[in-house]
């Protein structure tokens, strides 16, 4: 998913099957575009190595399929007449919905990258059952494609980001402690709920994280990374050598449930003493603010960047419980990156979520610990650091999922790219990498 230009490109395997040959030739073609900007047909056959007629063709299928679209001409270098130039289209787009906890996070962006839709609202998962959370989710999804279609952007997919462990081929969420999920076939409930034809796919929320960091974020292209996010869970995704960690199951980077306390207090996934019992959001909001925690009151969990506002004002006012509540996360963010280093040897552990927003009060006593602890002396070239894409990178994460799909396979987006009715029941489920 994180493939560079080469990927795709014509290799000792290259298909002999015309049809894949021609679908390996439209991705070449889209990835050339998206990576050097427009194009002339010339300058791309000149720069691709295929032929100019082949171009074309290729060129008159991807503009058909509304990825394409052409603009003032544009000189390839060489002598002759400028060609039009073939840019990637605004017309076609993706989204990604984040549930979490206590919000949703939605992120739409076209086919050139453009943000078109950047929300967050706060969500109480904690006091709706499964049924109840998947009709809200649905509802989300759907007015999102309203809302794009209403920009003059046609959605051909959204990927929904779960914190917990989802089977990403079947589009199911396997478990999600902190939201009470077992076994939950999200992509086949919300394709039910929503037009026909959309690409539905489900991955974790810090795989997602992790790929829109690598992308677009602080880190960008920095090839060993760890993303953590900062939640009332605490998930990671890891990138080694530029490409998304998985696992033999697709569960790896459930760094959160690190046990770091033997004996220490209960989780949401019914052991004792993981790390996101020291470092999650309803832990700090425990310690810093206790006259507001988390499961005080019923009814709605406020914002959790309402939370974060009042514990950053209190430290501000120096209250001594605030305070020591964040340098006491700080210490345990060190304690449990120390592990990631001594496993993964990342060159920068990305923080995203509620931690991003404490950074700078979290930073210096967690550096401080992960060079105490970490074994390797090259521990010190491992810094955290802040994310800045908020609380929506595994949103943005989830829609450049949808993006890298199209452009891997421009041959699955419908001519026209409208929804086709005689895939009315039956999901198109994103594969995994
Ligand atoms: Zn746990």
């Amino acid at each position: 998913m994180v493939s560079k230009e080469r990927a795709g490109a014509g290799s000792a395997e290259e298909p002999t099957d015309q049809l894949a040959l021609r679908r390996t030739n439209l991705t070449r073609t889209l990835r050339h575009i998206r990576t050097n900007g427009p194009r002339s047909r010339a300058a791309i056959a000149a720069a691709t190595g295929l032929h100019k007629a082949t171009v074309s063709s290729l060129v008159d299928e991807l503009l058909t399929r509304r990825l394409v679209r052409e603009i003032g001409a544009e000189h390839s270098g060489g002598a002759g007449r400028p060609g039009r130039g073939i840019a990637l289209s605004p017309d076609v787009g993706a989204i990604g919905i984040e549930i979490n906890v206590d919000y949703l996070a939605v992120h739409g962006a076209d086919l050139t990258g453009r943000t078109v839709i950047e929300k967050r609202v706060s969500f109480d998962a904690m006091h709706r059952d499964v049924e109840r959370c998947l009709e809200d989710l649905t509802e989300a999804a759907r007015r999102s494609v309203a809302e794009l279609v209403r920009r003059g952007v046609t959605p051909v997919g959204l990927t929904v980001a779960v914190p917990g462990l989802v089977d990403v081929a079947r589009g199911v969420v396997v478990l999600a402690p902190n939201l009470g999920w077992r076994d939950v076939p999200v992509a086949t409930r919300l394709a039910h709920g929503l037009a026909p034809g959309l690409w539905i796919g489900v991955d974790n929320d810090a795989n997602l994280a992790a790929l829109a960091e690598y992308t677009w974020g602080v880190a960008a292209g920095t090839d060993d990374l760890v993303y953590l996010t900062g939640e009332v869970g605490v998930g990671g995704g890891v990138i080694v050598n530029g490409r998304l960690l998985r696992g033999a199951d697709g569960f790896s980077g459930e760094v959160g449930h690190l046990p770091v306390e033997p004996g220490g207090a209960p989780c949401g996934c019914g052991r004792v003493g993981c790390w996101e019992t020291k470092v999650g959001l309803a832990q700090l909001v425990r310690k810093a603010t206790p006259d507001a925690a988390y499961g005080l009151k019923d009814g709605p969990i406020p914002d959790p960047q309402e939370r974060i506002a009042e514990i950053s004002h209190r430290l501000q006012r120096g209250d001594e419980a605030a305070t020591e509540a964040v340098e006491e996360v700080g210490r345990w963010l060190g304690h449990g990156g120390a592990i990631l280093v001594n496993l993964f040897n990342p060159r920068v552990i990305v923080l995203g979520g509620y931690f991003a927003e404490l950074a700078d009060h979290l930073i210096p006593s967690a550096q401080a610990n992960l060079a105490r602890l970490a074994v390797a002396s090259t521990a010190a070239r491992c810094n955290f650091v802040a994310s800045h894409l908020g609380f929506t990178a595994a949103a943005r994460g989830g829609a450049g999922v949808v993006v890298e799909r199209m452009i891997e396979d421009p041959t699955a987006v419908a001519l026209g790219t409208r929804p086709q009715p005689d895939h009315a029941q039956r999901p198109l489920l994103l594969a995994g990498p």
